[in-house]
């Protein structure tokens, strides 16, 4: 039997409020660029979604990415969530997606997407090494990981999990370790993302002064590869590898074969 057709309809929340300073995150300059979301922008971005499907049989899936959703104040989310459940409820979509931090995470703030019809959670992880966690200032531990991934499995979500390949410090056997980590916590699906050096983050300046070397674009390629033959393995789909290009981020080719992106400004 033909497999149903799957179409993402993603809305960008911008890093509203987000505390932290990653050092490979340039949201400084991008919240101070963008405006908030509305719930009117919402509607507008699903209809306009909609209207391109060819096919009506679908599974369609509304994805709120690009933040961490549950730091976002309870009001915001549920203005944002409210407008997503409506299509839910009329049968125009099926899921709902949201992506956010392990230490954002607790029964409160499950309950609440709970109640909006949200089906999966996708935890920015990055790295399962407290010391690489550490080095990349997320401001997170791998414990944080661990107790967020078994409350939202609780809670009966599908846990997705994303990691980092290539950050300061990490070695290959770090991310098979981190790799090894995340599977006995039993995530559905897994994002694997090698960074990218971008533009005014604390990574750049390590960048231009000799402190972090980036991955090759093959060495990207050969340790994401056995990553992703790892998972395989272990029944987890890997659903990506790599960030998009956007407006923002230019093509790491441009940098003679070094996993570099600039931002376009
Ligand atoms: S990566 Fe996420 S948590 Fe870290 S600074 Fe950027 S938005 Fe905040």
């Amino acid at each position: 039997m033909k497999e149903k057709e799957q179409y993402i309809i993603p809305i960008f929340v911008p890093h509203l409020g987000c505390p932290n300073d990653c050092t490979f995150c340039n949201q400084k300059s991008i919240s101070g660029q963008t405006k908030k979301i509305t719930k009117r922008e919402v509607k507008q971005t699903i209809e306009k979604y909609l209207k391109s499907f060819k096919e009506e049989d679908s599974y369609k899936e509304v994805a709120f990415f690009g933040g961490s959703f549950t730091g976002i104040e309870k009001e915001k989310q549920e203005e944002l969530l409210e407008v997503a459940y409506e299509y839910i409820k009329n049968k125009k979509i099926n899921s709902i997606r949201v992506s956010t931090r392990p230490d954002y995470i607790d029964k409160d703030k499950l309950k609440l997407l709970k109640k909006y019809g949200v089906k999966t959670i996708e935890l920015g992880v990055q790295s399962t090494n407290d010391y690489i966690l550490k080095r990349c200032k997320r401001g997170h531990t791998f414990e944080d990981v661990k107790k967020a991934s078994k409350l939202i499995r609780r809670y009966r979500f599908e846990l997705g999990h994303q990691m980092m390949i290539g950050l300061p410090e990490s070695t290959k056997l770090d991310e098979l370790n981190t790799a090894k980590d995340l599977a006995k916590l039993k995530p559905k699906i897994i994002r694997l993302y090698p960074v990218l050096v971008i533009k005014n983050t604390e990574l750049e300046k390590e960048y231009k002064n000799g402190e972090y070397e980036p991955l090759r674009v093959e060495q990207a390629v050969e340790r994401c590869k056995e990553l992703y033959y790892f998972f395989n393995r272990k029944k987890i789909t890997v659903i990506r590898m790599g960030l998009q290009s956007t407006d923002l981020i230019c093509s790491p080719e441009n940098e003679k074969s070094e996993v570099v992106a600039r931002a376009i400004s």
